[in-house]
């Protein structure tokens, strides 16, 4: 008798990992077949140049709804599900194609081609065939590589091996932007970073957060947007939510600024029309063709 409670005990016990594993897999599976029948789509959240009072670029940030519940799923409800496995993969290969393709179709309704930013896992820099699969989207829909961004994390550069340095180059040869994600939150080697030369440094949306008040985090906000010109890169502010933090990290030198304040991410039409009311294409254009030299 005790023998056999003790054993349903341990399958108890057993029962909670196995519960935890199916989750993990059931949730993989739903993706799998959400990626199939279109449920996967991408929000647009623009980048404003303040100096210059134009939106030179877009980050896509992918959204999943469900079609039984209706609900719309965050991607770090699912990424984190996809990145375990193979499926990140094809995810972030569909997020690439329709970040293209929705920059070609920008190309042709704006005055001015802009950059569209795409998330991309740490894995896919572990594989050869990256930087070949890439260019092969670019020119299937005709997009110049330099209309393209890929935001990488601290975690890609942290591998450091032959593999994500060829991927890395590879890229910069093709001539695609790179933007360092969530800057500030990793383990950045700066000797490192001075080699990979980045376009853009993204400040982590904690640091704006905890900016009010607190002269310290000022302070280390500065010494961020001083190594971005160190390296000679761009520097966005992420996540700025209010008036007094964006009149901060303009006033830290910072000109380049992402958040709520501005535009939650949108759907491609939504975006456009937020567009159209906020910043009026003519005179956009001009500034960035200047900006461009
Ligand atoms: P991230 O790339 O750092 O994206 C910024 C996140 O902050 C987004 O959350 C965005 O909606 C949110 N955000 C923007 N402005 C503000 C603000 O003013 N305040 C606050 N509190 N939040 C703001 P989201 O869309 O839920 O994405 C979360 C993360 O999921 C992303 O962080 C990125 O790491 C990942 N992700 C999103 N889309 C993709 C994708 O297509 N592929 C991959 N691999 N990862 C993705
Ligand atoms: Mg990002
Ligand atoms: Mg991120
Ligand atoms: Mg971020």
């Amino acid at each position: 008798k005790a023998k056999s409670r003790g054993k349903s005990r341990l399958q108890f016990y057993d029962a909670d990992i196995l519960n935890e594993r199916h989750k993990v897999l059931a949730l993989r599976e739903r993706l799998r077949a959400a990626l199939r029948d279109g449920e996967l789509s991408l929000y647009w959240q623009p980048q404003v140049d303040v100096e210059r009072g134009y939106i030179p670029s877009a980050e896509a940030l992918i959204r999943w709804t469900d079609r039984e519940s209706g609900e719309l799923i965050p991607p770090g409800e699912f990424i984190p599900a996809a990145e375990a496995s193979d499926l990140i993969i094809e995810i972030d290969n569909f997020v690439i194609e329709e970040a293209v393709r929705t920059a070609a179709r920008w190309a042709t309704i704006w005055q001015y081609p802009p950059i569209v930013a795409v998330n991309v896992s740490a894995v896919h820099f572990q594989r050869r065939e990256f930087v070949g699969q890439v260019r092969d989207i670019l020119r299937r829909h005709n997009v110049s590589p330099d209309q393209l961004e890929l935001e990488i994390t601290e975690g890609v550069i942290l591998g450091n091996n032959i593999e994500v340095t060829r991927n890395l180059k590879g890229l910069e040869a093709l001539g695609v932007h790179i933007a360092l994600d969530d800057f500030g939150t990793g383990y950045s080697n700066i000797a490192y970073l001075s080699q990979l030369k980045p376009d853009r440094l993204k400040i982590d949306q904690t640091f704006i957060a905890s900016l009010s008040g607190s002269h310290q985090m000022e302070s280390l906000v500065s010494a961020i947007i001083g190594i971005g010109k160190a390296i000679n890169c761009e520097v966005v502010a992420e996540g700025v939510e209010t008036a007094d933090q964006l009149d901060l990290v303009r006033r830290l030198g910072c000109c380049l600024v992402q958040g709520y304040h501005f535009a939650r991410p949108m759907p491609d039409a939504e975006f456009q029309a937020w567009r159209d009311a906020n910043y009026p294409d003519a005179a956009a254009s001009v500034k960035h063709l200047r900006r461009l030299g």
